[in-house]
């Protein structure tokens, strides 16, 4: 089992506005683009052009339908999903090779792959389906946060970014220090109402979703206003998503 370093006070993470993401899958791409020339690369495929085509995906975009409720109205919503980089993550801990590891310095979780030993255990702890197993190499992976982007005084600095929030057209991905209230994503959070995804599992993510405005259509119900971080009700409203 692997220990985390005590609990720092620089959280880098990302912030996901579900309001403008639109699922064009940009982020995905770009984020598969990236990491297979980085660190974390070669990020594989398997099959790529056969019927069942498969392969490792940091960031993967869910669409759903939703039913007219009355909280909200008949909507399309679109779900980007990868590792949150969680306060207590469990992926951590169950690792027992020490492979898996959070950085104490700015709170990024990653994989030494050269101590990992593909047992899966961490994507098996892990609720939010984060984990990405190669099976042409036989290591686990997962976003790195693009740690090769945003400390690499190579890029300009208008670059050092994750790509995912650099190629997104409608710019619904944020990133930057949760762990300080004055950074310009707390205060995007603040301000929106974002939330984290399952609190009451207890690995305390660290990413934030802004949750969709309020919608009009026609005499259909709007959406409740989202007044404070601690409002349940677009919580409730993510977790029904991400659990079917
Ligand atoms: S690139 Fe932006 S708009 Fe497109 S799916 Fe990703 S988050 Fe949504
Ligand atoms: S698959 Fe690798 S990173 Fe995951 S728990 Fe096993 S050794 Fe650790
Ligand atoms: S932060 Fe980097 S590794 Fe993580 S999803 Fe975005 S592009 Fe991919």
């Amino acid at each position: 089992m692997t220990d985390l370093p005590p609990p720092s006070t620089k959280k880098l993470g990302l912030v996901i506005d579900l309001d403008t993401c639109v699922g064009c899958q940009a982020c995905a791409t770009g984020c598969k683009q990236w990491n297979s020339g980085g660190m974390a690369g070669p990020v594989t495929d398997e099959d790529p052009y056969g019927k069942d085509p498969s392969g490792v995906w940091f960031n993967r975009v869910h669409s759903y339908e939703l039913e007219k409720t009355e909280e909200q109205p008949a909507m399309t919503l679109h779900f980007p999903r990868s590792c949150l980089h969680c306060e207590t993550p469990a992926c951590v801990t169950v690792c027992p090779t020490g492979a898996s590891y959070k950085r104490a310095s700015d709170g990024i979780v990653l994989v030494d792959e050269d101590k990992c030993i593909g047992c899966k255990l961490c994507s098996w702890a892990c609720p939010y389906g984060a984990r990405e197993y190669s099976e042409v190499e036989g290591v686990m992976k997962k976003c790195t946060l693009c740690v090769d982007r945003i400390y690499n005084e190579n890029l300009p600095e208008s670059e050092r970014e994750p790509a995912c929030v650099q190629v997104c057209p409608t710019r619904a991905r944020h990133f930057g220090d949760l762990g300080d209230p004055e950074s310009k994503v707390s205060k995007l959070v603040a301000e929106r109402g974002g939330v984290a995804l399952m609190p009451e599992l207890g690995y305390a993510p660290v990413n934030r979703y802004l949750p969709p405005r309020p919608r009009r259509a026609g005499n259909e119900v709007e959406l409740p206003v989202v007044e404070s971080t601690s409002d349940a009700t677009p919580r409730r409203w993510l977790d029904r998503i991400l659990r079917r």
